[in-house]
Formats: C-alpha cells, structure tokens, sequence
C-alpha cells in the first residue's frame, strides 16, 4: 500500500481498525421510534423531520462542539473605556441559536393551533439531543410568555416578536430587531431557593416609573433583550421587566460584572448582574412577584423534564453506536450478554422518560380539569426524577465507549458534565420535593390520578407500588424527611404506568420488574438475567 503524502510517518505505523464510523449523517428524529410515537397525529412531522435531519448531521455536531470550546467572552467596555456590557459569542453559538429559533423551537407551543405543548415538546428533546447551551435562553424565551401576558400593555409590544421565528442577536431597541429572547434573574448572592430574601430594591420616579438598585448572582444569557427579575417594593417582593435597550435607542444601565466559569454548559453565559438605576417595568401585583414568577419556573420545569428525556436519548444513541461497532473477545460489544444487559437498562430509563415528558406535555395541552391537576403534580416529580438519573445515566454511557467516552471530542464528556445543571437550576431536588408536598397539601387530585393510573395497570406490583404511596403520605408528621423518598415513589411509578401502557411486554416487564419489583441493582446493567435484552435494544432503534 502507497502512503498517505501528507502523513507518511502515520500510515507507516499503523493502520486504524476497530474504530466506528462516526456517529452523524442520520435522522434524530425518524431514528427514534419513542419520538415518532409521541409525535404521531401531531402537526409537527415535518418540522421534526427536518430538524432530527439537522441534529444529526455533521455540521451540527461540530457547531456544538466549537460554541462549548470557544466559550463566550465578555466585553465590560469598548478601546475608549465606554461601558458596553457585551457579551461575544463564537459564530457557531449564533449559528446554532438561528437554527433552534428559526426552527420554532422557543415558539411553536404558543403559535400551533392545537397539540402546540406537545408539538414544541418533540422540537426541544431533539434540541436537547444535540446541544444545551442553548436550550437555556430557548426555554426561557418559551416560558417567558406566560408572564409577559401577565402585563397586557408589554405583551402587546414584545410579544409578536418573542414569537417571531428569524434569530437577531443584535443589541437594539424591540422595535428595531425581528425577533427578541428573554430571561430571567432571580438569584441573589444571600439566596437562590429563598426568593423571599430578594435585597434588589424598587424605586419609584416622580412620573410613576420603576428604577431598580441590586444584583444578581445568577443571570444566564445575559445578552437577553428582557429580564423577568424580582426586585422589593414596600408591599413585598415584586415581578419586573427590564429590557437591556430602551425605547430611545439608548443602553439600559445592567452591568455585567463576569462571566460564570462554569463545569458545564459552556456555550452559554451565565454572569453576574448589577442594576444601577436601571429602568423597570412591573409584571403582576406589587408583592407578589415570587408568585408570578412560579408561573415561569413552572415551564421551565416542564422543558427540563422534556429535555432531559432527550438527553438521556442522546446518551444512549452514542452508547448503541459504539456498541453496535466495536468488537472485543471475538465479537460486536452489544453482543456481549452484559453489555446487552447495560444497553437495554439505560434504553428503559431513556423510553421511560420519554414517556413521562410526552404524558406531561399532554396534560399541558388538555383543557381538562384532572388533566390540569395532573401537569401541576406530575410537572415537579418528573423535574426532580429526570435531573437524579441524567447523571448516573450520561456516567454508563461513557462507561460503554470505554476510554473514547471520556475524550472530548466525544459529545458524551459534555453531556456528563452538563447532566448535574438541571438538577441545582429552577429549584434543587429538596425544593422541588417540598415543593411537592405543598402542591398534594393544596390538592389531591393530581395525586390520586397518578396513583389511579398505577392501579388501572392491573399489574399487581404497581396497585401495591401506589398503596404504598398512600401509606408514606397518611402520615403527614413524617412527610418532609420522606419526600424525596415519596417523589422518587410517584416518580417510577408513573413511569412503570406509562411502560406498562405503551412499551413492548418486554420492555415494560423489565421495568417494572427491575424498578417496582425489586428485582434490579441500584447500577444499570443489573435487569434480571432472563430479560430478553436483545429485544428491547432492537425496539428502540428505528
Ligand atoms: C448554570 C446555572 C445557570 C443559572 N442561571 C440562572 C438564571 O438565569 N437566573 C437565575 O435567577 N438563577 C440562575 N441560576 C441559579 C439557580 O437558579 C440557583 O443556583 C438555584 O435556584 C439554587 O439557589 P442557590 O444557589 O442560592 O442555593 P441555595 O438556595 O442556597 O440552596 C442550596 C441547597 O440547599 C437546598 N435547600 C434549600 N432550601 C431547603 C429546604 N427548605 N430544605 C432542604 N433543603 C433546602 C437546595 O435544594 C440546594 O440543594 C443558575 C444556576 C446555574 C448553576
């Protein structure tokens, strides 16, 4: 054989083998029988075609790589000492956002004349297949509406162009741009889970405006056109909304003290905020800005549970192809028995949470009552049981490409160290279970239909699973310690109803039994020996 001109030193030493083919050139969304599943009867086949089309290809993963390694930068002044508060992006952050923004994916649940939660829901797991930096402002933007039409005058004004599907990251009045992103700070240095502790303080001007005086600790996307924050007035802790232009044309005073260095989630910046009489405008009731700004964290919480189905998804579509490719002892790693036992283990978490993310999405899009108290319930369990599995899921994954997993062209060093953000973001697993317990404090409804879907299974492990539920809940005195204990119930309950409803026998067997039954280990890889792992491997490729 000739050698390589360029590189003959390489071809002298030796040849590759063994190695797979790149994992590219594929459709993210028709590769993934769960998501066709949930997106049949939906108006959204074609946008997902495309789009799955665009996850897949090459030049997305590269986009993704190079927006987390050349991390944005930021610019406090210009060469003449003019504060500018900029932050500079990498082209391929900005290429990435006119694509997730053009493709409606911040968008369609509020444009879509029907099914429009689940519709965006299919459009955000495969954004999150690919890439989270920018999931970040994209769910903020999404979420954002609820509380903009809370302030009917600044709906009016910003809305049309939240919604506007053409990406225009440059830093101008709304008027000037075709479309805006929004965000949100809340987080203070003193507190991030107690908002009741907000110092940023509300003024008002003689001709009745809002000027705030504070900071905030935690500020992502800061180059955002708009900010839901809280800021104090005397009657409480209160919603306002700060643009970063004004409507002369001129800057905002929002000082951006730096940048987040951050163990993830690189390609998007997180920074420290500071307002100096910075100009605001009241969203909601004075004093009831924690409130209203629930309503945001509520769909942010939603979009979490959705995206961290598309990234377990994600990491488990890179554990396949590497198994499928490479061999070891004579053969194909998934043909190894406990590789097989590994590959359909995490293959049930990632159908289970996909499942849970769609039944969720449903229930946004219902009008109906129990469906209504189900999201409500439903939203903060799945939130907090999807961000405990992400971690230890995105960790076997590296685990089946071996020493290539932790390497960082691999796209799963990223995804392991991304895995633990959703987790601490838009309430911390204890907060989240307290916050659980006030909501089946306030109401049963929600609770009981979860618990009636167990039942309805007919499956007599889950009617034991949801009595048990009942049990731990009777006895209120005990609730808090047990929380976590009492969502992760509710939580793999749910999941067990909704795989005994829609997997395969195989599938939901080996949930159930391994999850529910006590037939499993507390590491994946640990389904009982008889489960026919061939099988349920194959049902979730395409
Ligand atoms: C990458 C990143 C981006 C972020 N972006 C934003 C943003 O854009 N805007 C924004 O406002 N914030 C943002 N945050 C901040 C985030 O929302 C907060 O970090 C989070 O709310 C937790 O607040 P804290 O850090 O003050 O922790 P604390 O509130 O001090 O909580 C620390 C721990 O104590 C636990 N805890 C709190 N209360 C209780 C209790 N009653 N019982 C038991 N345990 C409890 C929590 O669960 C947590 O584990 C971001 C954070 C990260 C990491």
């Amino acid at each position: 054989m000739e050698s390589d001109p360029i590189y003959p030193m390489t071809d002298a030493t030796h040849e590759v083998t063994n190695q797979p083919p790149p994992h590219e050139g594929y459709n993210a969304f028709t590769s993934n029988p769960w998501l066709v599943d949930a997106a049949r009867r939906l108006p959204v086949a074609n946008a997902a075609m495309a789009l799955g089309d665009f996850v897949g290809s090459r030049e997305a993963r590269e986009l993704a790589q190079s927006a987390n390694r050349h991390e944005p930068e930021l610019r406090t002044h210009d060469r003449y000492g003019h504060r500018i508060d900029f932050v500079e992006y990498h082209p391929s952050y900005h290429a990435l956002m006119a694509k997730a923004i053009g493709s409606g994916v911040h968008s369609l649940a509020w444009t879509a004349p029907q099914s429009g939660f689940t519709s965006r829901a299919v459009l955000f797991y495969l954004w999150n297949v690919l890439e989270q930096g920018t999931a970040c402002p994209v769910t903020m933007t999404f979420a954002g509406v609820q509380v903009l039409r809370q302030a009917p005058g600044l709906a009016r004004a910003w809305e049309p162009k939240v919604l506007a599907n053409a990406y225009d990251p440059r830093p101008l009045p709304h008027t000037l741009k075709s479309n805006v992103t929004i965000g949100m700070a809340m987080t203070e240095k003193q507190g991030g889970s107690d908002l009741r502790a907000v110092q940023t303080r509300a003024d008002t001007t003689s001709r009745g405006e809002y000027r705030l005086t504070g900071h905030k600790w935690f500020c992502s996307a800061p180059m955002s056109d708009a900010f839901f924050t809280l800021a104090r007035l005397p009657e409480g802790v209160t919603c306002f909304f700060v643009p970063r232009s004004l409507p002369d044309g001129t800057r905002n005073p929002f000082f951006i003290q730096r940048l987040k260095d951050k163990c993830g989630n690189r390609s998007n910046a997180s920074s420290e905020i500071e307002y100096r009489d910075t100009a605001a405008w009241i969203v909601g009731e004075p004093g009831r800005g924690i409130p209203t700004l629930i309503e945001m964290a509520h769909l942010t919480r939603f979009d979490i549970v959705v995206g961290t189905a598309g990234m377990m998804r994600s990491a488990f579509a890179e554990a396949l192809h590497h198994a499928t490719h490479r061999e070891a002892f004579g053969k194909k790693l998934a043909a190894h028995p406990l590789m097989g036992n590994v590959l359909a283990d995490l293959a049930l978490e990632a159908q289970a949470a996909t499942l849970m993310a769609f039944r969720l999405a449903q229930a946004f899009d219902s009008p109906d009552a129990r469906e209504r108290a189900v999201q409500r319930t439903l939203t903060p369990v799945a939130k907090y049981w999807h961000c405990k599995r992400l971690p230890p899921m995105t960790v076997e994954a590296m685990e089946v490409l071996g020493g290539n997993g932790y390497v960082e062209e691999a796209p799963l060093a990223r995804l392991y160290r991304e895995a633990p953000l959703n987790g601490i973001w838009e309430g911390s697993g204890n907060v989240i279970c307290l916050d659980v317990l006030r909501s089946i404090a306030k109401s049963r409804e929600g609770l009981d239909a979860l618990l009636q879907d167990m039942r309805d299974t007919g499956d007599k492990r889950l009617v034991r699973h949801a009595d048990s539920i009942g049990a731990m809940l009777g006895k209120a005195e005990d609730a808090e310690p047990a929380a976590r204990r009492i969502v992760e119930a509710l939580a793999l309950g749910s999941q067990a109803a909704l795989m005994a409803r829609h997997a395969s026998n195989a599938a939901a067997e080996a949930f159930i039994a391994s999850r529910i039954g006590g037939d499993g280990g507390h590491a994946f890889g640990t389904l009982p020996p008889s489960t026919p792992t061939a099988e349920i491997i194959a049902s979730a490729r395409s």
